[in-house]
């Protein structure tokens, strides 16, 4: 650990770090890279005595994946979080720690990047590739995330030789299946092109030699003829008076390598085709300069292709065409506008790009989301590729969560899926027996809801059976429809069972047994319910009808219960199937109408409602018998206690404005405090009283409205 200064290496990585900021300084403000560079002092403290397999400091790894998005001239947040990128994944720093020295936008970045790098990719099969691929872009609410995860990645595999040959053929499979595609559907071709030739060298090493020495050998010949016809097209179109860049360019080793392997053609007849790239003024000159070039050279028939009018699904713009070239030999131009070929450069990266004072940050942001939604639209209208949509679909909406299963298999779900749909999902019979689940190795509620990314394991028991209360929870049709099934089959002499040994159970958690109902208790029941015989309740709690939680709370004798407490509340219409229970609204979350709620059963207090996500839920604190799960009866017209914080300015009569509009929205102020934060800005911590989510909702749209109000939150204790 104490080790002996290194002169070398410390010298080494400040020229690298003033490398970057020299970089950085053609085209950002002297702050940001002053930002820059602290980050560099956080992040090289943060990995001090860490170092990468080749013996180099750790340090000298972010810095590298900062200077590739520095070449594509990203902003400086995002050149800040790839120098922090495996801080949180790597050392001790939390994300908060982040947060505190650079920022909330920082922080997201960081963390966003150290879960992609958490989830990992096994399989081989390529639909799994492309179920990946979506995963990542639905895991990712920042676009720069990824492209900060392209640039570790490509640094990577620049550096890919020290590791071993296995791992290595794993990381270039990977890079190839995966990262390489999403640079693609980004548009981002400068990483894409180096991505690819880097995965292809490593995973085929036999193959890119040959290859790379048949280029060798075939560009001697070439030059010659390639210098002729770049010759004669810039005379040419020098003779008509456009304004023009002419450049020759030859295809990447991988591009070269998928073209002999999938058209089955040889070296030569994929390699003798003379390429060039004519760069012009505007849209007109596109289309003049390739009148031009159909005068100097023949064109092959049916070999025209628009991008210009219709682009390419990752925004790439372009007329191609092939000619008939002097000797023979076929020829390919690309005719772009400067602009084009930027977006061809660097695609979505582009909308990131720093201008100095130009509009803020989220502004861009919502610039390249528009982007990426103009590109739907012209593809609805080009009316063709419809997988396209499909794949931009996920990115702009993401309607479905990518899971893992313990065998490393992704299933696609619905978004909202919870275990049991997942379980459902891989099996029947498995969702048919399912009795508990571990989502990351760790045991959760049946009710979990799903998230990208996760790995779900489920665990089953021989002649479990599916619980009727699921219904209040999956989202799938299979779910849904098997769970149904099973009940309507459950003839009357098994549903009795079920629901006895159903009953059995939650009298438990009240500590008795059916021994000790009284008769007379169970009559008056029974006829609460309007049911004639203990058979008949069985079956109701059997089918799943009524909770068997509060047919055994309604049967235990409770005198003690009903009697604790003053501050239980009767409200006999608000959640579903609860008439005649006591019971709490918890006020660690205050759960409000819309909130998705969880029932406990207290042994002395009634009936307590969490929100699902509450802490105290989350944490497991209460055991599984207890938990019921519960719905909101439609249509509650109460008023519940909601807690919400306020920062304002610090401002005269900001408090009476905040007031006046909360009122104005139908909300009652039922306590308000006062936090005093700096010299600036104040947090207001108000309960007020709203009907339901949207309710609160407005009211926080409103609060949000007023000038001097800087942030409102729900909050939760
Ligand atoms: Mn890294």
């Amino acid at each position: 650990m104490a080790s002996r200064p290194d002169l070398n290496t410390a010298d080494e990585s400040r020229f690298l770090i003033s490398d970057l900021c020299g970089m950085l300084e053609s085209y950002l403000d002297k702050e940001q890279v002053q930002e820059v560079y602290r980050a560099y002092l956080f992040g090289a403290e943060a990995h001090e005595g860490q170092q990468r397999l080749s013996g180099e400091p750790y340090i000298y790894h972010p810095i590298a994946a900062a200077r590739i998005l520095a070449e594509l001239h990203l902003d400086h947040k995002s050149i800040i979080a790839a120098i922090l990128h495996d801080v949180i994944e790597d050392t001790p720093i939390a994300k908060e720690q982040i947060e505190s020295a650079f920022g909330a936008d920082v922080a997201e970045l960081v963390d966003g990047v150290s879960k992609l790098t958490q989830i990992e990719f096994e399989s081989q099969a390529e639909a799994q590739a492309e179920n990946f691929r979506k995963m990542i872009l639905a895991m990712v609410r920042d676009i720069r995330v990824i492209l900060v995860k392209l640039a570790d990645r490509l640094h990577n595999m620049r550096t890919l030789g020290v590791m071993r040959p296995d791992k290595r053929r794993r990381i270039a499979r990977e890079t190839l299946d995966i990262y390489a595609p999403i640079a693609n559907r980004l548009g981002i071709n400068a990483l894409r092109v180096e991505l690819e030739d880097l995965g292809f060298a490593a995973l085929y090493p036999l193959r890119y030699k040959v290859l790379e020495k048949a280029v060798l050998a075939a560009r001697g010949h070439r030059k010659e003829v390639l210098n002729k016809i770049n010759t004669a097209i810039k005379r040419r179109i020098e003779q008509e008076h456009l304004p023009a860049r002419v450049l020759s360019r030859e295809k990447h080793l991988y591009s070269l390598y998928r073209k002999i392997r999938d058209k089955a053609l040889s070296f030569e007849e994929i390699y003798d085709v003379y390429a060039f790239r004519i760069i012009v003024k505007d849209v007109d000159a596109c289309y003049r300069a390739l009148g031009i070039m159909h005068n100097l050279y023949k064109p092959v028939p049916g070999k025209f292709k628009d991008y210009i009018a219709i682009p390419k699904a990752n925004g790439y713009q372009s007329l191609h065409s092939i000619l008939f070239g002097p000797y023979g030999v076929p020829l390919e131009v690309q005719i772009r506008t400067e602009d084009m070929n930027k977006v061809a450069e660097s695609g979505v990266a582009a909308h990131w790009v720093y201008k100095a004072n130009e509009e803020r940050l989220d502004q861009m942001h919502a610039g390249a989301r528009e982007w990426m939604r103009e590109l739907l639209e012209m593809q609805t209208r080009a009316g063709d590729s419809l997988e396209f949509l499909e794949n931009v679909k996920v990115d702009l909406f993401p309607d479905a969560v990518y899971v893992f299963t313990p065998a490393g298999e992704i299933m696609k779900l619905p978004y909202g899926a919870t275990v049991i749909d997942f379980a459902y999902a891989v099996h029947t019979d498995v969702g048919n027996t399912c009795i508990d689940a571990k989502v990351n190795r760790q045991v959760v509620p049946l009710r979990t809801v799903l998230h990208n990314g996760q790995t779900v394991e489920i665990v089953t028991a021989v002649g479990a059976c599916p619980s009727p209360a699921w219904l209040n929870f999956v989202v799938t049709a299979k779910a849904r429809s098997n769970i149904r099934h099973y009940q309507k089959s459950l003839k009357r002499e098994e549903a009795i069972e079920l629901g006895r040994r159903m009953l059995d159970r939650a009298l438990g958690v009240f500590e008795v047994t059916a021994a000790d109902i009284s008769e007379k208790r169970l009559q008056v029941l029974l006829q609460d319910y309007h049911l004639s015989t203990l058979d008949d309740l069985l079956v109701e709690v059997g089918m799943g009808r009524r909770p068997s939680v509060l047919v055994a709370r309604a049967l235990v004798p409770s005198e003690a219960a009903d009697s604790k407490g003053d501050d239980m509340t009767m409200r006999p219409l608000v959640i579903k199937g609860t008439e005649g229970m006591v019971m709490r609204f918890s006020k660690c979350c205050r759960p409000i109408p819309g909130d998705p709620v969880i029932g406990i059963i207290t042994g002395g207090r009634g009936l307590m409602i969490h929100s699902q996500n509450c802490r105290n839920i989350t944490d497991n604190k209460y055991p599984k018998e207890n938990q019921l799960d519960v719905q909101w009866e439609p249509g509650i017209d109460e008023e519940f206690p909601v807690e919400v914080s306020v920062i304002v300015e610090d401002r005269r009569g900001v408090l009476a404005r905040v007031a006046t509009v909360i009122g104005d929205a139908d909300s009652n102020i039922e306590n308000v405090g006062i936090e005093e934060r700096d010299g600036l800005t104040n947090k207001l911590q108000f309960t007020i009283t709203v009907h339901n989510r949207q309710h609160l909702a407005r009211v926080m749209r409103r609060v949000r409205n007023i000038p001097s109000v800087i942030k409102i939150t729900r909050t939760r204790s």
